[in-house]
């Protein structure tokens, strides 16, 4: 059980509104007096999604670390195929003559890598393990002109159930939810496949200050699974989804592209600050 109050030797508990934050009572950054309650506070909804979020990045970061020994042996085989059996390794036609590769195995092999490498993330790009906003910072970006309270009793605010993938900002504001099964995805309700932040009376976002930057930037006017004709307000019929199926290659290389930004960007968040979210700052004398 969550437990909030000064007694415990922390301030704001899960319910104060402050995003879940849970703030030990020393001083940071002096060797304050540490008790044994404080060490054995109970987790906070912060704690646990820190934990979970270190799990995700070593995930992705193992994963990578095999797709480029897969690359190393994809390109090791080619290359192989090529100068001893003298013909073009598959998807090339069987019989189809070699390429020539200038150099030693070891130098062909060496200039081949990345774009294999390239090819293999792009292919494993297709399954979202972990996905993250990588767009600019929400409260710097200009929201969109769409005059939602005017349309909602059309729309039926049905953007707010589509999927999308919270920022590293996002995470650590600890505000909005995220699906702990589908990380970062915005968590939506099983009831009626809301966001959970969308009320479900209203149909308003009871999270309007703090809302993603995709929430923000969002312009459903040319989007046809919202309007069949936008200028006279037509709805398009419900239940209309985007394609994975559309997705092309130049989509997955991107994705493979931001993926590994994923890994830099939430690795460098985790570094930099303490469990509650609070910024780690150098040491005082
Ligand atoms: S579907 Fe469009 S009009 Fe309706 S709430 Fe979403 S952004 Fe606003
Ligand atoms: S955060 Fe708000 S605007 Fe965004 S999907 Fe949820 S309810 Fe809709």
């Amino acid at each position: 059980m969550l437990v909030s109050g000064s007694e415990n030797g922390y301030l704001h508990g899960e319910n104060s509104g402050d995003g879940g934050r849970t703030l030990p009572i020393a001083t940071r950054g002096t060797l304050g007096a540490v008790t044994d309650d404080a060490r054995d506070a109970p987790i906070s909804r912060r704690d646990f999604e820190r934990a979970v979020r270190a799990l995700n990045l070593s995930d992705l970061s193992l994963r990578d670390a095999v797709l480029q020994l897969s690359a190393q042996v994809v390109t090791l085989t080619d290359e192989l195929t090529r100068r001893l059996d003298k013909v073009e390794p598959q998807p090339a036609p069987a019989g189809t003559p070699p390429t020539e590769t200038p150099g030693t195995l070891e130098e062909a092999v060496t200039e081949l890598i990345p774009t294999t490498l390239a090819k293999i993330r792009a292919a494993d790009a297709r399954s979202t393990r972990v996905a993250l906003d990588m767009g600019a910072d929400k409260y710097e970006v200009t929201p969109a002109d769409v005059p939602c309270a005017e349309l909602i009793p059309l729309c039926g605010a049905r953007c707010c159930t589509y999927t999308f993938a919270l920022s590293t900002a996002d995470l650590d504001e600890g505000v909005i939810r995220w699906d702990y099964g589908q990380p970062y995805l915005i968590r939506q309700r099983a009831s009626d496949g809301f966001c959970v932040h969308n009320d479900p009376t209203t149909r308003g976002c009871t999270a309007h200050a703090h809302r993603p930057r995709v929430c923000r930037t969002y312009d459903c006017r040319d989007d046809k699974r919202v309007w069949t004709d936008y200028e006279r307000r037509i709805p398009a019929p419900l239940g209309q989804h985007f394609d994975e199926t559309k997705v092309t290659d130049f989509d997955l290389f991107e994705r493979a592209r931001l993926r590994s930004l994923t890994v830099h960007r939430e690795a460098q968040a985790i570094a930099t600050t303490f469990s509650d979210g609070a910024p780690r700052l150098p040491p005082q004398s």
